[in-house]
């Protein structure tokens, strides 16, 4: 009798799906049937949001093109009603995607570009973002 090698293959899903499915809470933004949009907990400034296709793809620019060409208006929404809720010159946008394996838009609420940094993320207690999230929505 030859026995064959089992491989049991067991799927992790990323953090962000858990969000998105409501095993993990988050501060939530939005939502249409392919996007999601959440505040960052370590934000890099007040209004830091995530904005993340459902689908779970590592890499953004391995999306398909009409996710690529629809996340964008997604995260358009998003930025001008964080721009209303929180003080800054404009909305930054960072794409790196180095510590969760899920594609994902940073949308950093900034004055100068020296603002846009990893440097300056730092943990935000519930209750503040809490606030943060109630403003942006409101603005939506
Ligand atoms: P990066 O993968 O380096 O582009 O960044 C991942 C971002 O996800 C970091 O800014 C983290 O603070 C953020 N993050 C990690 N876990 C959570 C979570 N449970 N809720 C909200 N943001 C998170």
């Amino acid at each position: 009798m030859t026995l064959l090698p089992c491989y049991t293959l067991t799927y992790m899903s990323s953090i962000f799906s858990k969000i998105i499915n409501g095993e993990i809470e988050s501060h939530k933004i939005d939502e249409t049937n392919d996007f999601f949009a959440f505040l960052d907990i370590n934000p890099i400034a007040r209004g830091h949001t995530l904005v993340i296709p459902k689908k779970e793809i590592d890499v953004f620019f391995d999306l398909d093109n009409s996710l690529l060409s629809e996340i964008l208006p997604f995260a358009k929404a998003i930025s001008k009603a964080i721009e209303k809720s929180v003080e800054c010159n404009r909305i930054g946008m960072m794409v790196a995607g180095l510590e969760v394996p899920h594609a994902h838009i940073h949308l950093v609420p900034i004055t100068s570009t020296s603002d846009l940094t990893f440097a300056n993320a730092r943990p935000m207690d519930q209750d503040t973002l809490a606030e943060i999230a109630s403003k942006i929505r409101a603005n939506l």
